[in-house]
């Protein structure tokens, strides 16, 4: 049995993380700020025999001993991260500095939730990881690429000149139950506005793309990613690279929850990107990892959960 530690094991991703090691016999212990995590997030678990929670802040150092680290602790929305930005920032590079300390005293394996941010606005499409991105590193999206770049060196230092067994994964935009419905995310609010009857905001055109992956299909990734065995020397790309618009995005929405809601359009924000795709050649060849979730069934189960928990969601179309 392993001692796996979770990093923002109270958020999106990291509760659903902590639910699948857990329910393949790990040990885990999750550490949480609850500066975006939800209590609800991790409530079922919480009497779980192998489940730990710790109340801290990953920017002051951790002593625990542990077998694998999955550092997750950030803000990750745009919303969320430019909140505080210099939090943002520390919780990427000192939160990195000290949980990187913490494998290497304990010879823990590592991996880091890096992001396809890194790339910022990319003249490279779709994107691969010898790519080395369009950031500017002086603007509001800023504090969350370069901590998440900064934080990519120190694990891959780290590695040379200590080394630590790093696995550095570039998540693409993944989607699905647990995200925060205020975390300003796309398909966060779009569905929430959609439920709510509300008008639907394009930031822009709404010709701007991503590509969506469900989030089972990004937590079996993940967790294959740490399983593999040997010295990775490069970070590796994980998403869906199934690419579509904004608008279209939007338009699916519509028709899934049947809502009668209108677009409407509002200002972009500053260095949105204008496009986004992973190739994935690299995850699939390290891995042999494939997404398998389609967008239209993975919208379904989001707009489920999102029907739980949004208070005044009004009457549907046709219901
Ligand atoms: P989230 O906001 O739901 O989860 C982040 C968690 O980290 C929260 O529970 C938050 O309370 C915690 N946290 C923040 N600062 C902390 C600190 N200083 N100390 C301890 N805990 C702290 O976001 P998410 O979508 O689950 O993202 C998880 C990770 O994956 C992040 O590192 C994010 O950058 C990365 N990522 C996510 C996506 C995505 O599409 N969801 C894409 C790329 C990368
Ligand atoms: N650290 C930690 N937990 C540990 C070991 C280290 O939080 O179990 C922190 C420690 O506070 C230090 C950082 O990780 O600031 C980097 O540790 P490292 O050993 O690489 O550097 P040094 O201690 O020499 O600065
Ligand atoms: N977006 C939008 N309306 C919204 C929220 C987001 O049109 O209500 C756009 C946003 O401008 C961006 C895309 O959707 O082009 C994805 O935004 P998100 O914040 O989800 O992710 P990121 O920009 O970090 O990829």
């Amino acid at each position: 049995m392993k001692k796996i530690l979770v990093t923002g094991g109270a958020g999106f991703l990291g509760s659903h993380l902590c639910e699948r090691l857990l329910a393949r016999g790990d040990d885990v212990l999750c550490v949480d700020n609850f500066f975006t995590g939800q209590r609800r997030n991790i409530a079922h678990l919480m009497g779980h025999p192998r489940f730990e929670f710790l109340r801290h802040d990953v920017t002051f150092p951790l002593y625990v001993e542990v077998n694998e680290i999955y550092n997750l602790a950030c803000p990750a929305s745009p919303v969320h991260y430019q909140f505080d930005p210099v939090q943002t920032t520390k919780t990427s590079v000192i939160g990195a500095i000290n949980m990187l300390g913490l494998a290497k005293r304990t010879r823990a394996k590592i991996l880091q939730a890096s992001t396809s941010e890194v790339y910022g606005d990319p003249e490279v499409h779709p994107q691969p990881e010898t790519y080395w991105g369009r950031v500017n590193p002086i603007g509001p999206r800023a504090c969350y690429d370069e901590g998440k770049r900064c934080a990519e060196t120190l694990f891959f230092d780290y590695q040379r000149q200590h080394d630590v067994d790093i696995r550095v994964m570039r998540i693409f935009n993944t989607y699905g139950p647990r995200m925060h419905p205020d975390d300003g995310r796309v398909v966060s609010n779009f569905i929430v506005q959609a439920l709510r009857g509300e008008d639907i905001t394009l930031y822009g055109s709404g010709a701007q793309t991503r590509s969506f992956c469900y989030v089972d299909d990004l937590i079996a990734g993940m967790i294959a990613f740490m399983d593999t065995e040997g010295r990775v020397p490069q970070p590796v790309n994980f998403g869906n690279p199934h690419e579509i618009s904004v608008s279209e995005l939007a338009r699916h929405i519509l028709i899934l929850t049947g809502s009668a809601s209108r677009l409407v359009h509002r200002p972009s924000p500053i260095d949105d990107p204008c496009q986004r795709q992973p190739d994935i050649a690299a995850a699939q060849r390290i891995t042999g990892w494939a997404p398998v979730v389609p967008l239209s069934e993975g919208l379904s189960r989001t707009i489920d959960y999102f029907r739980e928990i949004v208070p005044h969601a009004t009457p549907f179309r046709d219901a």
